[in-house]
């Protein structure tokens, strides 16, 4: 029987492993095709001031409608393109959109929005990556100081040294980092103080719970006040209630980022946000 049962498990272990496989194979095969067959969005969500109530930035999210699969989340697909290097040609493209729209915002008066661009582990750790940048924002005349590129704890972490040279990098050229998904990446203080971040985003997987779990509350009022103490900014992602915006503002977190102001937005839905919210 308990043959028969590891048997049974063997194989449906093995059956989810080729189920995993096919659409591993569909994904990137479908991925290959995205961009020039414009199947790629970018997303905007409003990023708000907890001092002003201001939207102060814009964080661009990628988006993927594949005619016969539908919608793919970027959880999905931001992995498959890492792997098969597809990410440094989908990366180039999503930081020159969002660096073009931003540019359009700025046109249009709103000339201190910030444009915050995720960035994964293998463009960070490519070598090219300062002089990609500079191209973009040369090609796009935007100031540097008005991009932000994300980066998250863990892949700062991953390689410290080689993370810290990056952000040397990047920020003797002016542009902005922040350290996203930040209290799951295990920094250690004397990294974080080596690391040229202007930013921490308080990962939301804390924020869910700060307005009834003690010890989540303790977690981000740790991380606001450590921030604060290192002159570092603070933003909480995936704000949700007025009890959380309520909580963080007490504890003199910057800025939020969340449903309760905004899912991410196409950039015309963003603009009429943004309008609506200054008229206001
Ligand atoms: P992230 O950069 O940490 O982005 C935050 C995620 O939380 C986004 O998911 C956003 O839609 C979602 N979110 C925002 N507000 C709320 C909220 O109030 N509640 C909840 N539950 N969720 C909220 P999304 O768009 O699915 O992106 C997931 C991840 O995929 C991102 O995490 C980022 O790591 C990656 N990603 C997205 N676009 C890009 C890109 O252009 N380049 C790279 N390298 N990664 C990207
Ligand atoms: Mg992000
Ligand atoms: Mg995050
Ligand atoms: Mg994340």
């Amino acid at each position: 029987r308990a043959k028969q049962e590891g048997r049974n498990a063997y194989r449906s272990f093995t059956q989810e492993m080729q189920a995993y496989s096919t659409r591993y194979l569909q994904v990137l095969n479908a991925l290959r095709q995205a961009i020039a067959q414009e199947q790629l969005h970018v997303h905007y969500q409003p990023q708000i001031s907890l001092i002003s109530g201001d939207v102060i930035g814009a964080e661009a999210l990628l988006r993927w409608h594949h005619p016969e699969l539908g919608n793919i989340s970027p959880a999905e697909f931001i992995p498959i393109a890492e792997e098969s290097g597809l990410i440094l040609q989908i990366g180039e493209w999503v930081l020159r959109v969002a660096v073009a729209q931003a540019k359009k915002w700025h046109q249009l008066g709103l000339d201190k929005l910030i444009i915050a661009v995720n960035l994964s582990a293998v463009q960070f750790r490519h070598a090219g990556l300062p002089n990609l940048v500079m191209q973009i924002l040369k090609e796009e005349d935007f100031p540097p100081q008005y991009l932000e590129l994300e980066l998250t704890e863990g892949v700062a972490m991953h390689d410290p040294q080689g993370a810290i040279a990056m952000m040397n990098s990047l920020h003797e050229r002016g542009v902005r980092m922040s350290i996203d998904d930040f209290g799951t990446g295990y920094s250690s203080l004397s990294y974080l103080k080596q690391f040229k971040a202007y930013k921490l985003k308080i990962d939301q997987s804390f924020v869910r719970d700060i307005s009834t779990d003690a010890e989540d509350k303790a977690i981000v009022s740790a991380i606001i006040g450590m921030a604060k103490n290192l002159g570092l900014q603070t933003i909480a992602e995936g704000v949700e209630t007025a009890e959380q915006q309520a909580f963080l503002r007490e504890e003199g977190c910057h800025e939020a980022q969340g449903y309760h102001y905004s899912k991410p937005l196409p950039a015309a839905d963003f603009e009429t946000f943004i309008l609506g919210a200054s008229a206001a």
